[in-house]
């Protein structure tokens, strides 16, 4: 019998990192996971440092052979360096290079989006498409393509930030990178809670805002809009109109047979689907419509480790 190979994937989060031991058959034989407060690189390094000893340190993981790790950000695939992460505030950190000195292990870094792709189109819902794009729908929008059976890498590492296309640049919210009504800030959990936000004088008397802000979660809004709170499906409405504006440009762009919505906004399920899939129609002129499958992603959190290792595996996502 074939000796399994495992690898340590690492997915890496504004709020918590997980480190998972990853067989490659994509199984996962053991999770460490520890919460980040403090988002300089510092206290950001620890975390990571302390979740991938717990790992390494698990009986589980004996033999393994790499260290994979998915980070929000532009990231350079062969330093491993984060060229630029609005999500924790980063230029220039040398993510890899401290893993390097850290672990005897080859270490390879990738963008934590484009990792989740590869472990949905090698293990999950996308296994057998050859054309197939992941969106990863939460605090913010995290994407990767998937063209001809390969992961679009691009020229700097850069193909698949489809969470930062502008689908309202006059009349949108302010994204975290800067510009004004990229996809993510319009259609991610927080672009939900805006929109909600933003049609409230139109329902004085609504009760769905009667908290703190900070309270404010994008499924609250979603529940009371199955419920059919009034304020809440107006909210729902935009939010998914404007994702399913994005997903029909996606579908101009690249054509895949299947997109696959994962990141915790698609626990949604069904009612997201339903809320977008006539729209997307109406609104794909060029492409035969309804030749896209809209899907809700299968490996849900384990995406981005079992993705990691997947791109640890292959020796990191630079073109060989
Ligand atoms: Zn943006």
């Amino acid at each position: 019998m074939r000796a399994m190979r495992k690898a340590i994937g690492v997915d890496l989060g504004g709020s918590h990192v997980t480190a998972g031991i990853v067989g490659d058959d994509g199984s996962i034989l053991g999770q460490y996971e520890q919460d980040i407060d403090d988002r300089s690189f510092d206290a950001v390094f620890a975390a990571v440092k302390n979740v991938v000893d717990s790992a390494l340190k698990d009986g589980k993981a004996k033999d393994a052979s790499a260290i994979g790790v998915g980070a929000p950000g532009n990231i350079e695939p062969r330093s491993g360096a984060v060229l630029y992460s609005p999500n924790f505030l980063w230029t220039d950190i040398p993510l890899g290079e401290r893993l390097r000195k850290q672990y005897a292990l080859p270490v390879f870094v990738a963008n934590d989006a484009r990792c989740a792709t590869l472990g949905e189109h090698t293990f999950g819902i996308g296994a057998g498409t050859q054309n197939f794009v992941l969106l990863t729908i939460g605090t913010g929008i995290g994407g990767g393509i998937v063209s001809g059976g390969n992961l679009l890498i691009g020229n700097r590492a850069g193909a698949g930030e489809i969470g930062h296309h502008q689908i309202r640049p006059t009349d949108g919210f302010i994204c975290g990178c800067g510009k004004r009504g990229c996809f993510e800030a319009q259609a991610s959990g927080t672009g939900l809670i805006r929109h909600a936000f933003a049609v409230a004088p139109s329902f004085p008397r609504s009760k769905l805002l009667d908290r703190e802000r900070d309270k404010l979660g994008s499924k609250m809004i979603r529940r009371a809009a199955q419920a059919g709170d009034a304020h809440a499906v107006e909210a729902w409405r935009n939010f998914s109109s404007d994702l399913a504006l994005g997903l029909a440009n996606i579908i101009a762009f690249v054509n895949p047979e299947m997109i696959a919505l994962g990141g915790g906004v698609s626990s949604a399920g069904d009612f997201m689907l339903d809320s977008v899939r006539d729209r997307v129609n109406e609104l794909t002129t060029m492409v035969p419509r309804g030749t896209t499958q809209i899907v809700i992603a299968k490996l849900g959190n384990d995406a981005g480790q079992v993705g990691a290792a997947t791109m640890a595996f292959q020796g990191g996502l630079t073109p060989r």
